[in-house]
């Protein structure tokens, strides 16, 4: 599958649609889900052109790779969810059902998270 510019992730980076950020670094931005399925659901994604987390494990330098991993444990530290437990999910393609053609994880916490599987 090839990477569509025009997703809505790809918008949000470029800054056309806004979101509610809360993390950004070279790499990686991170922003609230605008449909929270949890008290804290942020979303994590590359600023590289991704479509999936497949494309993402395949084609990403190391470096990114190792930015993005380490950025999230970050996020999930300063939003104050580490020492309760979090949750991280990334849909890839159809049977998950992912919506958005840009990679991304989703990062749930700040409550008991049952049986949350987005
Ligand atoms: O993993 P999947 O692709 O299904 O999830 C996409 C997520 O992006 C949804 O949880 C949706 O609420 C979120 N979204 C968002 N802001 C947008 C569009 C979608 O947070 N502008």
């Amino acid at each position: 599958m090839s990477y569509d510019p025009n997703n809505i992730f790809a918008k949000i980076l470029r800054g056309e649609i806004p979101n509610d950020t809360v993390y950004e670094d070279e790499h990686v931005l991170a922003f609230r889900d605008i449909q929270p399925q949890a008290q804290t659901h942020v979303l994590v994604i590359p600023k590289g052109a991704y479509v999936s987390f497949a494309d993402f494990a395949e084609t990403a330098s190391d470096a990114e790779i190792a930015a993005f991993v380490r950025a999230t444990g970050k996020i999930a530290r300063d939003l104050g969810i580490e020492e309760n437990g979090y949750r991280v999910i990334s849909n890839h393609g159809r049977d998950a059902n992912q919506e958005v053609p840009h990679f991304h994880l989703h990062l749930f916490g700040g409550q008991n998270l049952g049986r949350i599987i987005k």
